[in-house]
């Protein structure tokens, strides 16, 4: 089998992974595999059923009926199915951010999703991004990158995207779940999010998303020889 490159960018919400893992993806012709947007709708689906996000017993009892099923459009872009409906969508709110933060603490969710993610790679040039790509689902990736930003800086980026989109969250409302959200995922048991030794680290704070990913694509085509 012909040889699969996998590039993993892990770090916290809004470094800007998204953006950057996409535009990357487009220019090397690789899939773009958004991970946070499995447990965006594991979540939505334990929200639907109302199952709350710490109930263990519920979730252990419910998982297997949480048929999940990642696509790609033309453009590359990414579309989750949960039980064959599309709810790219109706994942992107600040309650199922929260509710996924929640959910993937739980060891039993992240063994269920990890053949998942590890079946993508297999199949496809991949960049991946999400919270322990470098540390767990793909620790061979051809290159790892920790993409951060500081937290103010994460906070206005999703405060102008959530404005845009017509919330009318503060500022401080914001920053304040980046904060709990970051807390949250780098001291879970599990597979917290850290930067590991073989992640390239990258702070964007005072880059431009055009900066971002010339210096990260330069990187990659230097490691993959491409
Ligand atoms: O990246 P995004 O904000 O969409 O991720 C939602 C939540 O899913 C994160 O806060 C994190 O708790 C969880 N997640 C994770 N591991 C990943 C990707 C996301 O735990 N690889």
């Amino acid at each position: 089998m012909a040889k699969h490159y996998s590039i993993a960018i892990d770090g916290p919400a809004g470094a800007g992974k998204s953006t950057i893992a996409k535009a990357l993806a487009k220019e090397l012709g690789f899939h773009y595999v958004d991970t946070g947007a499995i447990y965006r709708t594991l979540g939505y689906f334990f929200n639907l059923i109302g199952i709350p996000p710490k109930d263990i017993d519920g979730i252990t009892k419910y998982i297997d009926e949480c048929v999940i099923e990642i696509e790609w459009d033309e453009d590359g872009a990414q579309h989750m199915f949960l039980n064959e409906i599309d709810v790219s969508e109706d994942i992107r709110t600040p309650e199922i951010s929260k509710i996924a933060s929640a959910v993937s603490a739980h060891k039993l969710v992240r063994d269920t999703l990890l053949d998942m993610q590890r079946d993508v790679a297999r199949k496809h040039n991949v960049i991946m991004d999400g919270r322990d790509i470098g540390s767990v689902v793909l620790p061979k990736a051809d290159v790892k990158f920790f993409l951060t930003a500081s937290p103010e800086v994460r906070a206005q980026r999703r405060f102008d995207e959530l404005k845009a989109k017509g919330s009318k969250d503060s500022y401080e409302k914001v920053l304040k779940e980046v904060n709990d959200r970051d807390h949250a995922d780098m001291t879970r048991a599990v597979a917290p999010l850290k930067q590991t030794k073989s992640h390239i680290l990258v702070d964007s704070s005072a880059m431009t998303v055009e900066e971002v990913i010339a210096h990260m694509g330069a990187i990659v085509r230097e490691k993959c020889r491409l």
